[in-house]
């Protein structure tokens, strides 16, 4: 367990929220240890919808899966309407939820980054690592993507086949991600640009 009395705005969010246990995760989850490495602003987000729930459970409105993320959307994301956003917050405030104190007590990806380096002292190993094993963790996570895309697909596939939405024999779902140049108009497999360290017209 990750001790830390830090009063930078993460530390104040773990205090007033009772999240003791985040910054362990906060922790992992950017080390990728046994797991897929994350971003610090994915790391942003897991924060904000952890602090999200906590104050929704403590207002005694016990959050279904996956609506937390759905209600965190919804109070940030660009592409949902002011009318939609202020109907989520009443909505909120309604159950009992500190809506301005939980708004703003979110964190931005920069924040997050002072959090682990400078009051956790962690440094991302791969960080400093060679431009090699660097490329290599990001072909893994963009592996990992693809075939959790490919389940994804393949699953509702079946689904709509099940129940005859869907008229398709066998079949396998194929996931690629092709990577364009720009420069020389060359397309690339993702996963073998990042093998060979770049596009051929840079050489
Ligand atoms: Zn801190
Ligand atoms: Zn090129």
């Amino acid at each position: 367990m990750t001790e830390t009395e830090c009063s930078c705005k993460v530390g104040r969010g773990v205090e007033r929220f009772g999240l003791a246990e985040v910054n362990d995760d906060l922790v992992r989850r950017w080390c990728g240890e046994g797991r897929e490495r994350q971003s610090l602003r994915e790391l942003a987000t897991y924060f904000n919808q952890q602090l999200l729930g906590a104050a929704v459970e403590s207002a005694d409105e016990a959050p279904l899966s996956g609506e937390i993320e759905n209600r965190y959307r919804l109070l940030t994301a660009d592409d949902v309407s002011s009318g939609v956003r202020t109907q989520t917050r009443r909505r909120l405030e309604a159950a009992g939820v500190p809506v301005e104190e939980v708004e703003s007590a979110f964190v931005s990806h920069q924040t997050v980054h002072t959090h682990l380096t400078e009051c956790l002292g962690v440094s991302r190993e791969a960080e400093e690592s060679d431009p090699e094993t660097r490329r290599r963790a990001d072909r893994d996570r963009i592996r990992a993507l693809q075939s959790r895309t490919e389940v994804v697909a393949s699953d509702a596939l079946e689904r709509l086949r099940e129940t005859e939405a869907l008229a398709l024999g066998e079949f396998d779902v194929l996931v690629d991600v092709t990577v364009l140049c720009d420069d020389c108009g060359r397309q690339h497999d993702v996963g073998t640009l990042l093998d060979q360290g770049g596009c051929d017209c840079r050489e």
